[in-house]
């Protein structure tokens, strides 16, 4: 083997172990993304005999982790502001009212890991409503066995929208229901009661993906009648009417930088040309 390959991987391995050292030491949380980033080094290495020899795990070595994980639930905060840590738990503690107290650990990113007492605690945190800290959503997922793997694709919560503009007489489940197809997952519709004082709308509850742009309005038709319907979410956090996704609110909006800057740009060059 080339000695000078050869000694440049052992550098490599020794900043590279460096790095995890380092990390280990200034703090027990870590981007994921550094992580994979320190494992895609150490795969470019040469390892040692020592290091090529495998550690085996029996299953009653990760029995009690593995209980635990199934106990518990995956939650993202859908933004980038991180939630101050005491906040989020004594509030959640404050609004989830499970029968036991539950424990929390931040696991990356805006990402954590909510350990509940028993399945019945877990299963009625996540039958629950869409919930929100700070004006992020925080999206709930059931443990599984690679679920950090996934994390990205965790896009999505449970809304109720209110559909206005529509004529008193088409007002019937079956109209929330075609509107609902507009969305997601339709998961409910419902229509008001005789004698109720918000009789002008139908509510439906679907999954939206908070990933894209949220909808305004829509056009329904019967026969030669036409009418455009509009979409009010309730409780909607964390919205920027600019781009109209959710995650940021306008202030903290790129694309509104972005816009600006290059109005300014195209001003500028208006007024010396
Ligand atoms: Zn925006």
């Amino acid at each position: 083997m080339d000695s000078k390959l050869s000694s440049c991987s052992a550098d490599a391995c020794r900043v590279a172990r460096s790095v995890i050292l380092e990390v280990d030491l200034r703090a027990e949380i870590y981007p994921i993304s550094m992580e994979h980033d320190i494992v895609d080094k150490l795969k470019l290495l040469c390892l040692s005999s020592e290091e090529k020899g495998e550690v085996s795990l029996e299953e009653i070595d990760v029995f009690k982790s593995k209980k635990e994980c199934e106990r518990s639930l995956l939650g993202k905060m859908f933004g980038s502001k991180k939630p101050n840590f005491a906040g989020l738990r004594n509030t959640l503690l404050n609004i989830w009212q499970t029968k036991e107290v539950f424990s929390v650990r931040e696991i990356g990113q805006n990402l954590f890991q909510f350990v509940f007492a028993s399945q019945e605690d877990k299963l009625k945190v996540l039958g629950g409503k869409s919930w929100s800290f700070e004006n992020q959503y925080l999206i709930l997922r059931e443990w599984y066995d690679n679920i950090l793997d996934h994390v990205e694709s965790f896009t999505s919560v449970d809304l109720w929208i209110q559909v206005w503009n529509l004529p008193y007489h088409w007002i019937t489940m079956e109209t929330g229901r075609k509107i609902g197809i507009k969305f997601e997952n339709i998961l409910d519709v419902l229509i008001p009661k005789l004698g109720s004082s918000k009789g002008r709308c139908i509510k439906v509850l679907v999954e939206i993906d908070l990933a894209k742009p949220l909808l305004r309005e829509t056009f329904i038709k019967l026969r030669e009648e036409s009418r455009w319907v509009d979409f009010k979410y309730e409780n909607l956090q964390g919205f920027c009417s600019y781009c109209g996704v959710v995650g940021h609110l306008d202030k903290l909006c790129q694309k509104k930088r972005d816009d600006t800057k290059k109005n300014t740009l195209s001003g500028d060059n208006l007024a010396s040309g």
